[in-house]
Order: C-alpha cells, then sequence, then structure tokens
C-alpha cells in the first residue's frame, strides 16, 4: 500500500540526515494520503536503514491500518495537525540545530526574515512556540497555534516542526531555514550589539511570490516581479 509515498518519505529523512537536521534516530516524517490515510515514520529507527514495510499507515484517530512497527513518539502531535488543517499533507518535525538554537536567544517570539531563502520557504517570519515536550501533543497544538499561513515554527529548545501541502514543501522549509539560522547567528556573533539586517515585508512577500515558479514547472518568474526593492 501506497509504495511511492513509503520510498518518498525514507528518501526525504535520508535529506535530513544528510542536511545535518537530525542525528541518529530523531524527528519524523508523515504524509496525509489523498484517499486520507495517514503515512508515519516508525520510532527510534534509522532512515538510511528503513524500508518501506517500516512505515505506519493509520488513520486520523490513530488506528493502524498497515504496518507492525511502532509508530512515532510524537504522533498525537502528528494527528492533531492533520485534524486540525485539512489543507496540511505533509508534516516534519527535526531537532535542527542552527534553528533550535534561534530558539535559546531570550526574548525572541519569531525567527525574522533574514535572507531570502527563509521567505521562499517559511512563507515569512517563523514563530518561536513555547516550550514543548517531546511525545507530547502540545507540539501539535503549538504548531497548529502558531503556524498560520507559514510552513514553520521553532519548538523553543526542542527543535522545528514544519508543514506543507505536499512533502516537498515542508523539506523546503525545514532546510532552508536551518541555512537561514546558520546565516543570522553568524551574523549575530559578528555584531557588536547582536542586530542584523532583516528584510521587509515587500521584499518578503517578493521571494514567497517568486518561489511558487520555483524549478521546473512550465512557467517561469515575470521579470516584473523581480524588480528591485529598497
Ligand atoms: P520518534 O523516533 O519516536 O519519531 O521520535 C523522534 C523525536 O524527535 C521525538 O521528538
Amino acid at each position: 500500500m501506497f509504495s511511492e509515498m513509503k520510498k518518498e518519505i525514507i528518501d526525504a529523512g535520508i535529506m535530513l540526515d544528510r542536511y545535518e537536521l537530525v542525528s541518529l534516530t530523531c524527528g519524523n516524517l508523515s504524509v496525509r494520503m489523498p484517499s486520507g490515510e495517514i503515512l508515519v515514520t516508525p520510532s527510534g529507527m534509522m532512515y538510511e536503514k528503513m524500508v518501506e514495510d517500516d512505515m505506519i499507515v493509520m488513520d486520523l484517530d490513530g488506528n493502524i491500518i498497515e504496518g507492525t512497527r511502532k509508530p512515532s513518539s510524537d504522533t498525537p502531535a502528528i494527528l492533531h495537525i492533520f485534524r486540525e488543517r485539512p489543507d496540511i499533507n505533509a508534516v516534519i518535525h527535526t531537532h535542527q540545530p542552527y534553528a533550535t538554537a534561534v530558539s535559546l536567544i531570550p526574548g525572541l517570539t519569531e525567527f525574522r526574515v533574514c535572507i531570502t531563502a527563509l521567505a521562499n520557504a517559511a512563507g515569512g517570519n517563523v514563530p518561536i512556540t513555547p516550550y514543548s515536550a517531546a511525545g507530547s501533543i502540545d507540539m501539535g497544538i503549538d504548531t497548529v497555534k502558531y503556524v498560520g499561513d507559514g510552513h514553520a515554527v521553532i519548538l523553543s529548545q526542542h527543535g522545528v516542526m514544519t508543514v506543507g501541502k505536499d512533502l516537498n514543501q515542508a523539506l523546503y522549509a525545514a532546510v532552508y531555514l536551518e541555512e537561514a539560522a546558520k546565516c543570522y547567528l553568524a551574523a549575530r556573533a559578528a555584531c557588536v550589539n547582536g542586530e542584523t539586517k532583516l528584510m521587509s515585508d515587500a521584499q518578503i512577500q517578493q521571494m514567497v511570490d517568486v518561489f511558487k515558479y520555483y524549478g521546473q514547472g512550465t512557467a517561469t518568474i515575470p521579470q516584473e516581479m523581480v524588480q528591485r526593492l529598497g
């Protein structure tokens, strides 16, 4: 059942590892199929060793339809997101260190867009939610509460949740968020007062719009869309 998607999820998990967004077995990936079933990665298994049969297929209430492995310990949070947001079809959880480090900065309630890639993939400023424990439904409750139209939240002192209409969108959000966090923390370390340059709302919106044309789709970026904004 859902062989192609199971392979895609495992490949995306290997990408999380490759981009150093997870260590060992941490993090998880889940996808809602068009027919409504939820695919979830197994708990505590290495992505590079996962095979299709390790994936768990369940319904929105967590009833197992296929699979013998124990599903991700974050399943209550994952199912909460899918139940509350019918427009979201993919959820990725990581412990990516740079984005998580941003949540350790006292007083910061959002990671503001500072480079184009963050606007592209996260859709705007990334909220930093209150602390929530691994395995708790709170991770999902906070994701729903804070994510809005964006694609990522940083769970304070824990990790990151990204969401998307599909797996690729959630994967880009996680990888580009980490890239932005690396740039931001490097800049902060180099700045005397810790302040960095930010992007304006118009620049952010422009990058959100441009990203809709990114990749191998037929349409190319309309040049009037990318006029220089001060
Ligand atoms: P699972 O391996 O159970 O999905 O847990 C990973 C994790 O990151 C817990 O927050």
